[in-house]
């Protein structure tokens, strides 16, 4: 609001007196130019609102039409977007206090305007209106934002949350107010060492932004992108902070989609060579590492299974395939990787496993596969798997010795007869 502008001001003033005496006040004044209509009543207010617009009102209470409080909740609904400045007669706080209440927007008292006050008080006025209708517009792009947004104190307690933190979360302003978001959202899924690192850099006065899973009211959790700004006074003090939070659950679970699918095979389910030769490194590493740590590896291929196909065509080749996986996944502790190399050539690496234990738990798959029985209209399909097996050793220099001596106990198996487990004892 510029000082060369005119304010226009609606004086409702039943006496003359009072009237002339604003008129002087605002005419003399040096602080802006005013332009002052001067009516009698409420209802001569009401004329004047529907034919021009007016920056504030000026309001006597006693009018001939409306008397007190009254007065002023009827001018409100008459000029919602106008600050109305009450002339009173008397300096009664209490009494000014409920005007306030009821919508004006200050109070003066008659014949107290000093030099200057008025006008002062009609510009102060307007600058709070103004401030106001910002502030409005402010909260409702807030509140139109499709991400979550928390405003808390400096102690982290929430003062403030949009209506999209509302839709995440389930919680309402009035539940969270106070809190502090941890007690309300945190899973307890995070380690401890992000919200360190994040308090490490909001306390040094700097923003944050990482990934959390939080919980809802609920109880169902949600992957969340959160920034947060620390919003400071003048003398540099954090006095607020701002966190915006974006939901990206459905992000994640694309991502954990194409992680799946980047690391299984999709006829079986099982994981692929990639992922495989990945952890076949890893137990290698480990074995190297540990003291007594050992790791074997089982190579196993399905006996004859150019026959199956041949014999009761591809489709059925493929079921046999899936329940083949099926019972070497069965047979797999969860630390396992059991894996399709390719074809009908499986492995499963069993980490941290001793030889007898390997050895029993690969006669166990062999003999469940060896009574695996698929229906098919010509007849029930059978089928066997041979095994090879061979422990990883402390100088073996990559993943692929320890495969060639397994692939060396599997070319035994199947020379000596198929449907068997073999040891590669070279
Ligand atoms: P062996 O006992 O010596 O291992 O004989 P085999 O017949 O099992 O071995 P071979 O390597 O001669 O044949 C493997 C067959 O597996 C040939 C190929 O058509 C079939 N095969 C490979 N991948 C798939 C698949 O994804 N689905 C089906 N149904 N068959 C497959
Ligand atoms: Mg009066
Ligand atoms: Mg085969």
């Amino acid at each position: 609001m510029s000082i060369a502008k005119v304010i226009r001001v609606l004086l409702v003033e039943d006496d003359p007196g009072d009237a002339h005496l604003v008129k002087l006040t605002l005419g003399k004044t040096q602080s802006g130019h005013f332009n002052v209509i001067w009516v009698q009543s409420l209802k001569e207010a009401q004329c004047c609102l529907d034919v021009s617009t007016f920056d504030v009102m000026l309001l006597d209470l006693s009018l001939p039409d409306s008397e007190g409080l009254e007065t002023v909740h009827r001018a409100k609904a008459m000029a919602v977007n106008i600050p109305i400045v009450i002339l009173s007669g008397t300096d009664d706080t209490d009494f000014a206090l409920t005007a306030l209440e009821a919508g004006a927007i200050d109070y003066m008292v008659k014949g107290d305007f000093g030099y200057d006050g008025l006008a002062r008080v009609i510009r102060y006025a307007l600058m709070r209106t103004e401030m106001e209708a910002r502030n409005n517009l402010l909260i409702a792009a807030l509140e139109a934002a499709a991400n979550s947004i928390i405003i808390t104190d400096k102690y982290a307690n929430i003062t403030w949350v949009n209506s999209a933190f509302t839709r995440l979360t389930g919680y309402g302003i009035r539940e969270v107010a106070g809190s502090n978001p941890n007690e309300i959202i945190k899973s307890g899924l995070q380690s401890e060492a992000v919200y360190e690192d994040m308090w490490t850099e909001l306390r040094a006065g700097k923003h944050w932004r990482g990934e959390l899973i939080n919980k809802r009211k609920n109880g169902t959790l949600y992957h969340e992108e959160l920034s947060i700004a620390p919003v400071k006074n003048r003398e540099g003090e954090t006095t607020h902070y701002v966190g915006i939070q974006e939901d990206i659950s459905v992000r994640k679970e694309l991502e954990a989609q194409l992680k799946k699918l980047a690391s299984t095979d999709p006829l079986t389910g099982l994981f692929n060579r990639r992922v495989f030769l990945e952890q076949l490194e890893n137990e290698r590493e480990k074995v190297v590492r540990l003291d007594n740590y050992s790791v074997v590896l089982l190579m196993l291929d399905l006996d004859f299974f150019k026959r199956i196909n041949d014999t009761y065509g591809h489709a059925t080749g493929d079921e046999v395939l899936k329940a083949f996986a099926k019972i070497a996944r069965n047979n797999s502790r969860a630390i396992d990787i059991p894996a399709r190399l390719g074809g009908e050539e499986f492995a499963i690496l069993l980490a941290g496993a001793d030889r007898n234990d390997a050895f029993s738990m690969a006669e166990r798959l062999r003999e469940q596969v060896a009574e695996l029985c698929i229906n098919h209209q010509a007849g029930p399909v059978k089928i066997t798997v041979s095994i090879g097996a061979a422990c990883v050793f402390l100088n073996d220099s990559n993943g692929e010795d320890v495969m060639h001596r397994a692939d060396a106990a599997l070319y035994e198996a199947k020379a000596g007869g198929r449907n068997q487990t073999v040891w590669f004892d070279g």
